[in-house]
């Protein structure tokens, strides 16, 4: 560790070793191989708090469908949140959204190249910057996040203490002149790859002669061990109403989980107590919820799903109007015909009781499910 601050011979041989295993073992993925700003940006923030593997659809679709951050810029948040649909985090696509309509408005369309400018849109902090503007550019500039951070406090093992200050500052001393995108590449790749939070594999890591924990035999940090807090238990119901061909759903407002996307009526119960409500329980939470009075109710499924530290049972019902006449929801439900739930972004859970409600309906056979 002494040796990587102080020594550049020893910086320049490690410099050589992880290059020589990116240019061997380095994963091929779609955003390394067109490295404009705009994908590299869609990419890195679809990769926040998601694996790359399940981001690569995505990231594919999302780029057919807005090629360029003017096209982004012009598109309704809708359709961002419809393609964003199912890799969760969606406060992510709605900044990514308004960063493009910042980047139209205040630079002509143009990504800024600047560190600050960039760090001056919505959802892009020191890390994103650095990572958009390295990766597409080459621009010299250090990288701190989950993994490498794991992988710098393992390097400088017993000064494992430092705080993020210590570790940006160990970052860019490391730094090579050229091919920083590959460098920075190859530091991901080896901390999510090879030096994973438990069990590293120091026998395959170009790293080992340099690294303070595995000289020290103290390769299992804490790092990346953290208890997770205990999740809270939560029931809630939700409830597919439906009129002919049409469901009852609202749109999440400000403040709420999912902002932004569609959902059927869904009521919190005071209390978990893992048994299914009643009927008629079910039917006055969608009176309370909908203003609706409810006719046939039947049971649709339970889901078991989880938010953040909250562990949700979701039993779901079916049911529809007493009298279809007088049937107009309160409370920001509005009547979609099936055909526009296509269109509208929803949430994983309403996805799901969408498919499932039109299964049981075709099942049915009812006029109205055909539409
Ligand atoms: S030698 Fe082991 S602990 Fe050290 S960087 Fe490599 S994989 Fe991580």
């Amino acid at each position: 560790m002494a040796d990587l601050l102080e020594e550049s011979r020893a910086r320049t041989a490690m410099r050589r070793s992880l290059r020589r295993w990116y240019d061997r073992h380095g994963r091929d993925l779609p955003w390394r191989r067109n490295r404009s700003l705009y994908r590299v940006w869609v990419s890195e923030i679809m990769l926040q708090q998601t694996q790359a593997a399940t981001v690569i659809p995505y990231y594919r679709r999302f780029l057919d469908a807005f090629p360029s951050v003017r096209a982004l810029a012009r598109a309704p948040e809708q359709e961002v949140l419809r393609l964003w649909e199912g890799l969760g985090y969606y406060r992510r696509a709605r900044n990514l959204h308004r960063a493009a309509r910042q980047v139209a408005e205040a630079f002509g369309g143009r990504i800024p190249r600047d560190v600050e400018q960039l760090q001056q849109l919505a959802g892009i902090g020191r890390y994103t910057a650095h990572a958009i503007l390295s990766f597409a550019l080459d621009r010299r500039l250090p990288i701190l996040e989950a993994n490498t951070r794991r992988l710098y406090r393992r390097l400088s093992g017993p000064a494992s203490e430092w705080g993020d200050r210590e570790l940006w500052a160990f970052a860019e001393r490391l730094l090579p002149r050229d091919r920083v995108a590959d460098w920075n590449n190859a530091l991901i790749d080896v901390g999510s790859l090879v030096c994973t939070p438990k069990a590293p594999r120091c026998w395959e890591c170009p790293l080992q002669r340099w690294c303070a924990a595995f000289a020290s035999g103290e390769t299992e940090t804490t790092e990346g061990r953290e208890e997770r807090p205990t999740a809270t238990p939560l029931q809630a119901v939700a409830v597919v109403l439906e009129d002919g061909g049409r469901w009852a759903l609202r749109q999440c407002g400000e403040g709420e989980w999912w902002t932004g996307l569609w959902d059927f009526v869904r009521v919190h119960l005071e209390m978990a107590r893992d048994e299914p409500p009643t009927r008629t329980e079910v039917r006055a939470l969608v009176q309370r919820e909908t203003g609706i009075e409810v006719g046939i109710c039947e049971p649709l499924s339970v889901i078991r799903h989880s938010v953040t530290r909250y562990r949700i049972r979701l039993d779901c019902f079916r049911a529809s109007p007493a009298d279809s006449r007088r049937a107009q929801p309160k409370n920001g439900y509005r009547w979609c015909e099936r055909s526009e739930v296509e269109t509208l972004p929803l949430t994983a859970t309403a996805r799901k009781l969408a498919r499932l409600a039109m299964r049981r309906c075709l099942r049915e056979g009812h006029a109205g499910c055909r539409s």
